[in-house]
């Protein structure tokens, strides 16, 4: 496949969608990013990556952490996540308190926020520096030893984290954290502020796309865990729009509020796209219709 001139092709289509919707403005250190950014990239199993736009401009990364924090805590310790955290679709959206507390301090999965926290606080655990732990994993599988933490935007989290504090608080009253809040919630806004490229992204997610190997070739996951997570990703990876994504593009798929998505064809490659106008249900508008425009074009999606 000519993945350079479909790519090409895609940006020209999307166009007039770069830069609808809104950045991110609750956490005030993103709503400062160029809103007409754009960029997509995608990558083969064998590491061979293309791109267009802006597909080597760092970004943030924001929510799409949390497939590789739970590929981490699966990695480290199987099965057991699954008794503190569910994998249905929420149908709310990400940051909602609501279910929580009719479902017994229990997330409904681990890509809405109180999931992602859950998530973590086992990687802490089990690492005792979950954070970092993250940012290594990244840097060794997109080989760029450059990705970073940034230290603005983990502030901004922090000075505007009120709501992500109160799910912490509240499930750790139903006894679902383990570690101190304050710790769990420096190592979820250090983790969400990790910013990293197209290019970064689509290398480091490949495992999903192989099955579970890495780019070394050894095992992170079992063949059945990696397919674990891609279903979580395809029916909960965008939140209460997850339908209407798997609807449009097919593919399991993660977004964050940084305006980043990555997606995944199993046994094929990995795809990320950017740009920062949002929907209103957190997910970049011209990232979804770019990934719907590769699906629909190509005919390479899970279905
Ligand atoms: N850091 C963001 C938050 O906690 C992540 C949300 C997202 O990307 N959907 O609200």
């Amino acid at each position: 496949m000519d993945h350079p001139a479909l790519l090409e092709r895609i940006a020209a289509e999307v166009a007039p969608l770069v830069g609808t919707g809104t950045p991110a403005g609750y956490i005030p250190a993103l709503a400062g990013v160029d809103p007409r950014s754009f960029g997509m990239a995608v990558a083969t199993l064998d590491g061979t990556v293309h791109g267009v736009g802006d597909w080597r401009v760092p970004f943030s990364t924001q929510s799409i952490t949390k497939v590789f924090t739970l590929a981490l805590v699966l990695a480290h310790g199987g099965d057991s996540v699954w008794e503190r955290v569910g994998r249905e679709p929420s149908g709310n959206p990400f940051n909602s308190l609501v279910q929580l507390e009719y479902e017994n301090g229990i997330p409904r999965n681990p890509f809405i926020n109180a999931g992602a926290l859950v998530v973590t606080d086992r990687l802490q655990t089990w690492t005792g520096d979950a954070s970092s732990e993250l940012l290594e994993f990244l840097r060794r599988e997109s080989g760029n030893p450059d990705l970073a933490f940034d230290p603005d935007v983990a502030g901004s989290e922090s000075d505007h984290g009120d709501r992500n504090a109160a799910l912490a608080h509240f499930m750790a009253s139903y006894g679902n954290i383990s570690n101190p809040v304050p710790t769990l919630l420096d190592h979820y806004f250090w983790q969400c502020s990790i910013t990293a490229s197209c290019a970064d992204l689509a290398l480091a997610a490949r495992f999903l796309a192989r099955h579970g190997l890495l780019a070394d070739g050894s095992r992170l996951l079992t063949r059945s865990e990696a397919k674990q997570v891609n279903a979580v990703m395809l029916t909960c990876g965008t939140y209460d729009a997850a339908g209407e994504f798997a609807y449009r593009v097919g593919l399991p798929g993660k977004s964050g509020v940084g305006g980043g998505i990555v997606a995944v064809v199993p046994g094929h490659g990995t795809l990320c796209v950017w740009s920062p106008g949002l929907d209103e249900r957190g997910n970049s508008v011209a990232g979804v219709a770019a990934l719907d425009r590769f699906t629909t074009l190509t005919g390479l999606s899970v279905f």
